[in-house]
């Protein structure tokens, strides 16, 4: 095998596990972004909520305040009532009389009102509560999930990193820039084994016999025709996947895909 074209295999598994690692964390530092806004805005109309109930209970102590001094006022008027000497005044206060009922029954009104809302709020803060509670627990495990997978795979992604700098000097430029931007362009993979696919066959003692047949690439899964599968096995110079761009080579345990094989590894 050329030397590079070993190097390059080896600097592709390495970026393989790196990429991974990126995956394990994949979901955790979007899951705990999403919990951790999701609290916030929960907390801010709790806030709002609250104010609003300390509000509406100062609005209905003003409110009874009200009535309390209408009905005294109303019971003045109607005391005075009984000793009014002309139309005029007994009009006045009989206009005054029921403004004050009126007043009352506004009153009595908006306390109904209030006591309705800080019910509905009351029940909203309840929610809201119970909601913080058991976000603020899933984001707690989430977190430590996450802290976790982050310590745990933090020294590996050094030595991973320092191995793949150690390889990278080893190989020439021109090479590092190829590779990379085949793995650019699909998804860090620059670099697969051919596969070649092995049929069963019994002749007629019953012998089992492995006939290989179709060839392809590993990562597209696009046929590659026997001539350039000849020439990937002599591995003497770098060859590229027609289809998706990527190199190819051949490697004995990634490359025979047999009946049984049930997955296929690099
Ligand atoms: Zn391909």
């Amino acid at each position: 095998m050329i030397k590079q074209l070993g190097q390059l295999v080896k600097l592709q598994k390495i970026d393989n596990q790196l990429i991974e690692i990126t995956k394990l964390k994949g979901d955790l530092p979007r899951i705990v972004k999403n919990l951790q806004g999701e609290i916030d805005t929960i907390s801010k109309k709790l806030e709002v909520d609250k104010t609003r109930i300390t509000t509406i209970i100062l609005e209905t102590k003003e409110s009874e305040l009200n009535i309390e001094e209408t009905k005294t006022k109303l019971k003045r008027y109607e005391d005075q009532l009984y000793l009014v000497t002309s139309n005029k005044e007994y009009d006045a206060l009989t206009a005054e009389i029921d403004t004050s009922k009126q007043n009352i029954s506004k009153d009595e009104y908006r306390i109904l009102e209030l006591d309705e809302e800080k019910k509905n709020l009351d029940e909203e803060v309840k929610k809201a509560d119970l909601d913080i509670l058991e976000k603020g627990s899933q984001l707690k495990e989430k977190k430590k999930d996450l802290d976790q997978k982050t310590t745990e795979t933090e020294s590996v992604v050094e030595k991973l990193t320092k191995e793949k700098n150690d390889i990278q000097e080893s190989i020439p430029l021109r090479y590092i820039r190829e590779y990379t931007r085949i793995a650019k362009a699909r998804n860090g993979v620059a670099i697969v084994p051919v596969h070649q696919i092995f049929i069963e066959k019994k002749d007629k003692k019953g012998n089992i016999e492995y006939i290989p047949a179709q060839a392809s690439c590993g990562a597209c899964q696009k046929n590659v025709p026997p001539q350039k599968l000849m020439e990937i096995k002599k591995q003497s110079k770098l060859i590229r996947c027609e289809f998706c761009g990527r190199l190819l080579f051949w490697d004995d345990k990634a490359s025979e895909i047999y009946p049984s094989d049930e997955e296929i590894i690099m």
